[in-house]
């Protein structure tokens, strides 16, 4: 059993820090960007592209797509440090929507889509909630009708967080009503800059993100939009579920780091209960990074970790909330001023971080659906 990178490993997390080192305004610009909750921005897009043009953001991909054929662990790197430097640790081309096309989509949507993704150029937003449908996702309702030469789509999405920004729509969408009803779902691939009858609509949400809601009214596209088979849509996003779930908690670790620093350097540490809830923190973070590295390892070896990427969902999102309510017992009533105000501590940065974690335990599946993914698929455990 080896804990520890290779020495090639090493080697390139050096490359990719000395890249976010060197580009250090940038970084800085682009985590500063990412944290207003209004997503990509210019510097945002820059610092991708950067990623990007070295073939680092899609490293596991074939070189013809714009990757470098490396191992599942090299991406962990790169997403690794991308968290740590800029708090932005996938995208949802590069993670999800791209590996999902690279193994059900055409030969033309692969050279279509997967190099601009790989170059850090386009990127995808996530469309699977619908007002009626977010844990049962198969309650999804929005129809895509088969018009012979094109699919006629209605309806509407909640919840689509990357849409303002994104230049696609990975859209899961009804094509056949049947039992059971997960089997009428279908994939397809929007463009959102391009196709006349879509509305986005902003929701902010409680942490300060901006999220969607999407409108389609007599839409109609291509039927080259479709990933993969009519009505096996639900195993795909399945599939890109799993990938969705895999995260790293190098931005936790920075950030308890420095709540650390400042306990000491607030004389605070001799205060039993706050050693006591800093130490149970440091185990709880260091057994998400080993998840985190397992699932790597998993993914490395062909493994798909369906019910692993579960646990390590939970576990990631549970442990920041540890690590937020933690903070804001040692601030006190500091710990709720805002951002801007002379008493805020960290400059708001724990107080919006407290809000925004609450968000995590939802998106991507709440904590409740991973157990329940855990216990069916891990224990074998009946559904009901
Ligand atoms: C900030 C934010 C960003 C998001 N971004 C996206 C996005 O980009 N794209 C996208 O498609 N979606 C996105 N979502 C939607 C997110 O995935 C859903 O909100 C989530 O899956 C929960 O669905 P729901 O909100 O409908 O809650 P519900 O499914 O109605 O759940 C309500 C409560 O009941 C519990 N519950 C439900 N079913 C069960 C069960 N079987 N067993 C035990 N407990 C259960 C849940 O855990 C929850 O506590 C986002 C959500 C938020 C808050």
């Amino acid at each position: 059993m080896d804990f520890s990178f290779s020495a090639e490993e090493e080697k390139f997390k050096q490359e990719v820090q000395e890249l976010f080192i060197s580009e250090e305004e940038l970084s800085k610009a682009a985590k500063k960007e990412w944290n207003t909750g209004l997503g990509f921005g210019p510097n945002c897009w820059k610092i991708l592209q950067k990623i990007g043009e070295r073939g680092w953001l899609c490293p596991t991909w074939p070189k013809e797509y714009g990757g470098l054929g490396l191992s599942y662990m090299y991406r962990y790197i790169v997403v690794e440090q991308m968290h740590h430097f800029v708090d932005i640790y996938t995208t949802v081309g590069a993670g999800m929507a791209g590996p999902i096309i690279l193994s059900h989509g055409t030969d033309e949507q692969k050279n279509k889509y997967l190099p601009p993704i790989a170059r850090g150029e386009v990127e995808f937003v996530l469309g699977y909630t619908e007002p009626q449908a977010g844990s049962d996702l198969a309650a999804l309702s929005i129809k895509a009708e088969d018009k012979g030469d094109y699919y006629l789509i209605n309806g509407s999405k909640l919840f689509n967080t990357r849409a303002h920004y994104s230049q696609y729509h990975w859209l899961g969408a009804r094509t056949a009503v049947i039992k059971p009803k997960y089997k009428g779902i279908s994939l397809f691939i929007v463009d959102l800059k391009n196709t006349p009858g879509i509305t986005i609509s902003p929701i902010w949400s409680v942490g300060g993100t901006r999220t969607n809601e999407i409108f389609y009214d007599n839409v109609k596209i291509p039927k080259d939009s479709l990933v993969g088979e009519a009505n096996r849509g639900f195993y795909y996003i399945l599939e890109a579920l799993d990938y969705e779930r895999i995260s790293t908690v190098a931005g936790l670790e920075r950030d308890f780091k420095e709540l650390v620093e400042y306990v000491k350097e607030k004389r605070k540490a001799g205060d039993p209960i706050i050693r006591q809830k800093l130490g149970g923190l440091a185990a709880e973070i260091e057994s998400a990074r080993l998840f985190a590295l397992k699932v790597a390892w998993m993914l490395d070896n062909g493994r798909v970790p369906n019910y692993e990427a579960a646990m390590l969902k939970m576990k990631v999102a549970e442990t920041e909330q540890n690590l937020v309510n933690t903070a804001m017992q040692i601030f006190g009533p500091y710990g709720q001023v805002q951002k801007g105000c002379r008493w805020a501590q960290f400059d708001g940065q724990f107080e919006r971080f407290y809000r925004d974690s609450l968000e995590n335990l939802i998106t991507r599946g709440t904590s409740e659906i991973m157990r329940n993914i855990i216990a069916q698929r891990g224990l074998g455990m009946p559904r009901r």
